[in-house]
């Protein structure tokens, strides 16, 4: 592996256990210095209004550039985060970067919500609402510009503790989503018995719209339980405008996307977004 110059943080599954976990280490230190140096960034995803085309919000996404081994994947160290444990300082800055952002934004004349990815570790912590809802006080964010996250495995791992939680949350004022929708081994129970607010179709249902009859199938079926529910639905990874037109057409409220834009850094998004504050509201 020594070879490839970008090989130090990837993982090969040909690899040996213990080249393995010595990458997961190098990594996690790595990760920490990072961190304690300020080095990680926050882009923000547009999501677009189906209906009316106009942002409504965007998804905050880290981002990690090392200047010799370039971008690393949250997908490829999120995970490594999560299994020692320093997921909850990454979130805890990540929480508080993004609130900061959006406040920002509203006192400039954009109320724009700002969807944060809460990690399970970091849900589970005692006093997660109280952090959430000092943050708000300390930057003066309406609740409702702030959405959490969450994965369906927060849901069922202790589901008496996750309703507490979530309820807490809930009575801050903030909107409560469920990522990566239909992926998880969960009961459509918690639906009905959870204060949601969204639903994120995982893009790996969008990838096959409109053509791919099964994906097109799952996808009707989570709009049209979203729609009974009452909940918001958002499509993930919308990339082709077959795929925008066909979410469209079933009444999906946003989506987020390539096809829009990817994830901007703060400066970028403004530029996207502002000049839209004088359009005429739809
Ligand atoms: P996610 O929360 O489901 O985020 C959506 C991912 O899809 C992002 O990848 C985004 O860049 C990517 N994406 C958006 N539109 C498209 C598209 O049209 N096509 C394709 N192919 N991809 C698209 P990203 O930023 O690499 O993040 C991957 C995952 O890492 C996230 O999935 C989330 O689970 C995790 N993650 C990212 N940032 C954070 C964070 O701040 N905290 C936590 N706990 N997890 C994070
Ligand atoms: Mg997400
Ligand atoms: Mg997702
Ligand atoms: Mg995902």
């Amino acid at each position: 592996a020594k070879a490839d110059g970008r090989a130090g943080f990837r993982f090969h599954r040909t690899g040996s256990q213990d080249d393995e976990v010595r990458k997961r280490v190098r990594l996690d230190h790595a990760m920490r210095q990072v961190l304690a140096r300020d080095g990680f960034r926050l882009h923000y995803q547009p999501q677009v209004d189906l209906s009316t085309g106009r942002v409504v919000g965007t998804e905050a996404l880290i981002r990690w550039r090392d200047p010799t081994h370039g971008d690393i994947s949250p997908a490829d160290f999120i995970p490594v985060a999560e299994a020692s444990g320093f997921i909850v300082q990454i979130g805890d800055w990540v929480l508080s970067q993004a609130v900061r952002q959006a406040a920002s934004w509203y006192a400039a004349g954009r109320a724009m919500p700002v969807s944060v990815n809460v990690s399970a570790l970091q849900f589970q912590q005692a006093d997660f609402a109280t952090r959430v809802s000092r943050l708000l006080a300390e930057h003066r964010l309406p609740p409702a510009l702030l959405e959490l996250e969450l994965t369906e495995s927060i849901l069922v791992r202790d589901a008496a503790e996750a309703l507490e939680r979530l309820e807490a949350l809930a009575a801050l004022g903030v909107q409560l989503a469920i990522d990566d929708f239909g992926t998880g081994y969960s009961s459509l129970a918690y639906l009905k018995r959870f204060p949601l607010d969204a639903l994120k179709i995982d893009r790996r249902f969008v990838r096959g719209l409109p053509g791919d009859e099964s994906d097109a199938a799952i996808v009707r079926a989570i709009v049209q339980m979203a729609h009974a529910l009452g909940l918001r639905v958002v499509a993930e990874g919308v990339e082709l405008e077959a795929q925008r037109g066909f979410l469209a057409g079933l009444g999906c409220h946003t989506y987020q996307g390539f096809l829009f834009a990817p994830a901007l850094d703060a400066q970028a998004l403004w530029e996207v977004i502002e000049p839209e504050k004088a359009l005429p509201a739809a």
